[in-house]
């Protein structure tokens, strides 16, 4: 299976520089080891704090 890096980069919201930007597996996993959610869960506003907990995402939500 081809890596679909760049048709995903036209729903990538992520800011931060990061090589793993537009290759959502390796990006998913690495949030996931860390206990996170990737950028693409977060409003504009909170993606921006890089702040990738499910604290951070929850309090985005209420
Ligand atoms: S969400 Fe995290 S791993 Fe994914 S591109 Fe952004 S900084 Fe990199």
């Amino acid at each position: 299976m081809e890596c679909k890096q760049a048709k995903n980069m036209d729903y990538c919201n992520c800011t931060y520089s990061c090589s793993r930007k537009g290759i959502c597996c390796e990006c998913l996993h690495y949030h996931r080891k860390m206990g996170e959610l990737p950028a693409c869960y977060f409003d504009a506003k909170t993606e921006r704090t890089y702040d990738r907990s499910v604290e951070a995402y929850l309090r985005a939500r209420r």
